[in-house]
């Protein structure tokens, strides 16, 4: 469910919107608040595992701008192949639904994964900042829109690989 400011007054891009989603089994609820930073199209080898496909699609937070409404959410920590740090994957105990990961390298970000939004389409291309890495391993079967923003590897290059 996507609603706005129950005073009808705000924009539809306002920075106090809210988006809910959830996981498949209904259990894990969450509302985040606000616009994103940017939304990140990940094609790193992580991604891709975790996923179970053949990119990421992560609109990046703020901890502040997430709220579990109902449910827990189970961690498991994955430590980066390229840079060592951690990155804590969320996700539902009971049904296993991906909804985002934290990680060490950005200790105020909540990563959410795309598709758990109740209505995903609020996330457009024209509306946020959407920037695809690690495109050097993308799928055949998952090409890249034209003209698009794209990093070979990470837009933070020196911070190492396999992290969106
Ligand atoms: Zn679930
Ligand atoms: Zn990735």
């Amino acid at each position: 469910m996507t609603t706005t400011d129950p005073a009808g007054a705000a924009p539809e891009s306002a920075d106090n919107e809210y988006h809910e989603g959830g996981c498949v089994c209904g259990a894990v609820r969450y509302r985040t608040t606000g616009q994103p930073v940017n939304v990140i199209v990940c094609h790193c080898t992580w991604c891709q595992r975790r996923t179970g496909s053949g990119f990421a699609v992560i609109p990046k937070f703020t901890r502040a701008q997430f709220e579990l409404l109902s449910g827990d959410l189970k961690r498991y920590r994955s430590i980066s192949d390229g840079s060592g740090r951690w990155l804590d994957l969320e996700f539902c105990p009971n049904c296993g639904t991906n909804i985002g990961f934290l990680q060490e390298l950005r200790p105020d970000a909540h990563a959410i994964d795309a598709g758990t939004f109740d209505d995903p389409s609020w996330l457009a291309p024209d509306r946020q900042w959407f920037r695809y890495i690690f495109v050097r391993s993308s799928q055949a079967w998952s090409a890249l829109p034209e003209g698009v923003e794209h990093h070979h590897g990470h837009f933070l290059e020196k911070e190492g690989p396999g992290e969106p």
